[in-house]
């Protein structure tokens, strides 16, 4: 099963680090769809992935990417209660999801061991929001859109 996915107690210490996965990933826009509980992984908290977990709203243009995203729903985003989000950043929490479990596994796999010495919450600088509330990986917002 996934960790739960609550939000860190403590305020993450930044400490950047390198995601190959996420930008690699090849997932469909279908893939999701209304109502779909899900979350964005940011870091490593006392040694399991911690991320915000939402609810996808309805299908939204992704301008950072120029593709098909999806409009989110974070109960805890205060200003930023609703984003739009790529497909690629996205892990199903309310199914069980073989692809997305991969994905999960994978992460876990390339992450934790970075960060087992720490017991404090990372934030691994992954993401960042516009201000149009586009959410975007460091690797889109490199690309120059
Ligand atoms: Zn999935």
């Amino acid at each position: 099963m996934p960790p739960p996915w609550t939000p860190p107690p403590t305020p993450p210490a930044f400490a950047p680090t390198h995601d190959p996965l996420t930008p690699a990933r090849d997932i469909t826009h279908p893939h999701f769809q209304p109502g779909d509980q899900v979350v964005v992984i940011k870091g490593v908290a006392s040694a399991e992935l911690w991320g915000d977990a939402m609810r996808v709203v309805a299908p939204s243009w992704h301008t950072p990417t120029d593709e098909n995203g999806w409009r989110l729903r974070d109960a805890t985003g205060g200003a930023q209660t609703y984003v739009t989000a790529h497909p690629r950043y996205l892990v199903h929490l309310s199914r069980r999801c073989p692809d997305c479990l991969i994905h999960l596994r994978a992460m876990e796999d390339h992450l934790l061991p970075k960060h087992a010495s720490h017991d404090a919450v990372i934030d691994c600088g992954w993401y960042t929001t516009t201000a149009l509330n586009q959410l975007v990986h460091i690797t889109d917002a490199r690309s120059g859109r």
